[in-house]
């Protein structure tokens, strides 16, 4: 990625390149653009239009794997201006799989920036977002619970504190992997919704019913009933690992990458069709359908359309996946509960859960031994670079 020229890192420029730092507002102060102003002013047209395409790109492409060209010939002010009215935009859609993919999209833009950056903008990106980053020579410095902070719902099996050198409380990794942790922070910063005053959250329904209209309509919606070969499937038999996993998803929350493998190996064990299986990723905030199939293709195929066994319960458990205390925050009753199945000491593979919740009948446990080597590599819907 060609960098703009590197910001003024003590004035605007920086709020340019990344509008949702804490101190932003001054910028638009600077600017005169009041959200009133920013809705309405016929001269800032061109900014709006720019944050509409924000929008619009990130629904189709939330990994911003194609630049946005319009961005790359905007002034700072436009491309500062453009970011607030996208996020003024997400919070007129009125469902949260759109905010959840343009978080991930402007983090992933952000990334690309700050991985090549000089290292003085990374530490200043990082410190406005109240990371106490440093450097040792050529490495950076995290202090301990910043790392877990931001590390934790990163999918890679390699940024777990495990494989991390420690110093003085200090976790020391390179410049890549500090630009990465930062990227997670900036998507969970951008996942939530800008409340809106309900006049202008009218006013936007009424002036960009369109562009709302088209956001909707193109956010791929999570499929919470998946059809299964040889008929339905009582979902209610699922333990509940992969009941969370499911609503994880259905609510465009982000699943980690054992999860989805999991998942995924789980489903097709039980007798759901490929397409199934895409379906029930659809709700991710990265999701993207080629490379989900392509995945799905991989965990199903293996072995000759055997597919991959679905990790035991010890590797879920060392995952952080298993639930059998119960889910406080579900939304079902019976789901926050302890599961006493769970607790038997025989049960040990989420497919014996299943096969004694939905009778004889149903598909049988994995043949052979149970692969508790965790996930293959590739997980549905996930980035490459992931
Ligand atoms: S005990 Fe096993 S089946 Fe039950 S929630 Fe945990 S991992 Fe899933």
């Amino acid at each position: 990625m060609a960098l703009r020229g590197a910001p003024d890192l003590s004035g605007t420029g920086l709020y340019a390149e990344y509008p949702f730092l804490p101190g932003a507002e001054a910028l638009a102060e600077e600017l005169a653009a009041s959200l009133r102003v920013l809705l309405e002013d016929p001269s800032l047209e061109r900014a709006r239009e720019l944050g509409r395409a924000r929008v619009l790109a990130s629904v189709e492409d939330p990994r911003a794997s194609v630049a946005l060209e319009e961005l790359a010939h905007a002034s700072a002010g436009e491309r500062f201006l453009s970011f607030q009215y996208a996020r003024v935009l997400l919070g007129a859609t009125g469902t949260p799989a759109p905010q959840r993919r343009w978080a991930v999209a402007e983090s992933k833009r952000a990334w690309g920036r700050l991985k090549e950056a000089p290292v003085e903008e990374l530490l200043t990106v990082a410190r406005r977002l109240g990371h106490d980053f440093g450097t040792e020579g050529d490495e950076v410095t995290i202090p301990l619970v910043d790392y877990l902070r931001l590390a934790t719902p990163i999918r890679e099996g390699d940024f777990r504190l495990g494989h991390q050198r420690l110093a003085q409380g200090h976790v020391r990794v390179d410049r890549a992997r500090g630009a990465r942790l930062l990227e997670e922070g900036i998507r969970r910063q951008l996942s939530v919704p800008l409340p809106l005053d309900p006049e202008v959250r009218q006013r936007l329904a009424e002036t960009e019913s369109e562009l709302l209209e088209e956001v909707r309509r193109r956010t791929p919606a999570p499929v919470a009933r998946p059809r299964f070969r040889g008929g339905a499937l009582a979902a209610a038999a699922f333990p509940p690992c992969i009941r969370k996993m499911r609503r994880t998803l259905e609510e465009g929350e982000n699943l980690s990458h054992a999860g989805r493998f999991a998942l995924a190996a789980f489903l097709h064990r039980v007798g759901a069709d490929p397409e199934t299986i895409v379906d029930a990723f659809r709700g991710a905030p990265d999701f993207d359908e080629g490379i989900t199939r392509y995945q799905v293709e991989h965990i199903t195929r293996h072995d000759e359309g055997q597919g991959y066994t679905p990790p035991e319960c010890a590797t879920l458990r060392s995952h952080g996946l298993c639930v059998r205390e119960g889910d406080p925050t579900a939304p079902d009753p019976t789901d926050r509960v302890r599961d006493e199945i769970c607790f038997r000491p025989s049960l040990t593979h989420p497919l014996e859960y299943y096969r004694i919740r939905s009778g004889p009948s149903r598909p049988a446990a994995p043949g052979g031994a149970p692969d508790t080597s965790g996930a293959p590599g590739r997980t549905p819907s996930t980035d490459r670079r992931r």
